[in-house]
């Protein structure tokens, strides 16, 4: 069965080996990762499913070229090897996406430094195409011809403009759909997920993890689940369970806040395109397509704690201001701004936004702590399931390999598109939205139309069609409205500059 239902009566009267706290892509990659190793697994998460860092990331999925400027090999070995596994395992949400970078005079971005990268990164990655149907291959890098990176990216600036570095990454339009489909896989493999459930207490006896008691954040109602095993996936907030089911382990978290802009401008290009002001040491942007508008990350601002409320109004003029200076014919300004995607990554040092540069995996009981607790925090979307393979050896010394071995089939992917120009009549799209209310457990139209069916950029067409999931959901017409009224604010809550 690919059903993720929302039993919880039934779900704790089962006894577990495993409980996942965090339905974010770590805690849903380690579900799969567990299921597959033979655990079951249980995994809860206190909100809707990839609400959180998940939804708000880039949805690249990096090939790691950048880790060749560090020498960073294995960092590198291991993007390439988790690309290669997305595109071969997703292939409806998941492609290659052509990544072109305008050189200029520069001392370390020109045309020599560039070539010399993409033939190291070719030859480096020579595997990585293996088993992959053609039109899922990464190619080659090349550098191509001043006029030509103009005909691929028209904005690009033209001034002392020397030429393009094009090389492939890949993209996950539907970054969400994509962790549903995770969980889906993983219930087939015999794994439980359940939304709106919060572990607020560890159960121990004797030093050693007994089990979690969880709240039912829908009713308010506590229940024990049991289980030897507790996996700590809970993103930013992953330092705090820490510190309330064992110790404070600084190393797990420190913020560094992180946001991208959707502005409501035309892609710059057919694929990504990577652009840098000429000034200075400016930061390198990415801007791509999300819905037919122009994406463009990452800003990055350092923070103290977790109580921010996402970038300044500051932080985002400054990344404008960057933006337009790389792209002067692009003239973004705040009123373009459609939505910000922003979340909190783990910084290498408190206050900084340098980024960690490895997957923290800790065994609390090796510390100290209770005997079966361990957390994971990772920086990446695109290396959450090689993190999570090495946490359930860490915890089994089972050791799977990089492809599917041992897991079922994936399930036939979900039919979730219920835009009308793919699923025009009204009663298709009733029963496409009870199809999905019936196995993948959405709560509210923001489950159902922004998590499960990927309307965050298409506004219009989410309201459009809410009426006719409210149908589905057999609700009330006080709480249709009320529903309907919620995705609006949602979806206007486009982005509330906070005081600098
Ligand atoms: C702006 C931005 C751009 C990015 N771009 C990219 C990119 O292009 N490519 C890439 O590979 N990566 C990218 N990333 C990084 C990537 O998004 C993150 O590394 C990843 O999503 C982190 O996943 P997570 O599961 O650790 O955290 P989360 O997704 O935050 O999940 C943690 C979950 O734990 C739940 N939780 C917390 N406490 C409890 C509890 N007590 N009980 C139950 N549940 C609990 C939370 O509700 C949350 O859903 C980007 C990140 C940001 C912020």
């Amino acid at each position: 069965m690919a059903s993720i239902t929302r039993n919880l009566d039934q779900v704790c009267r089962e006894a577990y080996d495993l409980i996942i706290i965090g339905g974010g892509i770590y805690g849903s990659m380690s579900l799969l990762e567990a299921s597959r190793a033979g655990l079951k697994a249980i995994l809860l998460e206190k909100n809707d499913f990839g609400w959180q860092t998940s939804f708000n990331s880039l949805r690249i999925i990096h090939g790691g070229l950048r880790y060749l400027q560090t020498m960073h090999f294995s960092r590198l070995y291991e993007s390439v090897t988790e690309r290669s596994w997305f595109l071969r395992s997703f292939p409806d949400l998941v492609r290659p996406l052509p990544c072109l970078m305008p050189l200029y005079r520069n001392l370390t971005k020109n045309r020599l430094t560039l070539r010399a990268a993409l033939r190291l990164n070719d030859w480096l990655t020579r595997n990585r195409n293996e088993g992959l149907p053609p039109e899922f291959q990464i190619p080659d890098g090349q550098i191509i011809g001043a006029a030509e990176t103009s005909r691929l990216f028209p904005l690009a600036r033209s001034n002392g403009l020397r030429g393009g570095a094009l090389w492939y990454d890949a993209v996950m339009p539907d970054s969400n759909r994509l962790l549903m489909e995770v969980l889906r896989w993983s219930a087939c493999a015999g794994g439980t997920s359940v939304n709106y459930v919060e572990a607020t207490e560890l159960l121990r006896s004797d030093g050693m993890v007994r089990g979690v008691i969880a709240k039912d954040v829908l009713t308010g109602s506590d229940h024990e689940i049991e289980a030897p095993l507790v996996v700590n996936a809970a993103g930013p907030e992953c330092r705090a369970v820490a510190q309330r089911f064992s110790e404070d382990e600084p190393t797990l978290f420190r913020p560094s806040l992180a946001w991208n802009v959707l502005l409501d401008r035309a892609p710059l290009s057919d694929g990504a395109v990577a652009v840098q002001a000429p000034t200075g040491n400016s930061q390198m942007y990415f801007a791509h397509s999300l819905g037919g508008r122009l994406f463009v990350g990452t800003g990055h601002s350092p923070v103290h704690d977790n109580t921010v409320s996402g970038p300044t109004e500051d932080g985002v003029s400054a990344m404008l201001a960057d933006i337009n200076r790389a792209i002067p014919g692009l003239d973004a300004q705040q009123a373009d701004i459609k939505r910000i995607f922003w979340g909190l990554l783990p910084a290498r040092r408190p206050g900084s936004v340098e980024l960690a540069s490895d997957t923290v995996i800790l065994d609390h009981g090796q510390k100290g702590g209770p005997k079966g607790l361990f957390s994971v925090s990772g920086v990446k979307f695109t290396t959450a399931r090689s993190a999570a393979r090495r946490l359930v050896s860490s915890m089994t010394g089972m050791v799977t390999g990089s492809d599917n071995a041992g897991l079922p089939d994936r399930p036939t992917p979900a039919k979730y598109d219920l835009h009308p120009d793919k699923c025009g009549e009204r009663a298709e799209r009733i029963r496409r939205a009870r199809e999905i209310i019936d196995n993948e457990a959405p709560n509210s139209l923001v489950d159902l139309l922004i998590r499960r069916c990927n309307l965050v950029g298409d506004p219009d067409t989410a309201l459009s069609i809410a009426p006719d999931c409210c149908s589905a959901f057999d609700w009330s017409a006080d709480e249709s409205i009320s529903q309907i009224a919620d995705l609006a604010e949602f979806l206007k809550a486009e982005w509330r500059p906070m005081p600098n």
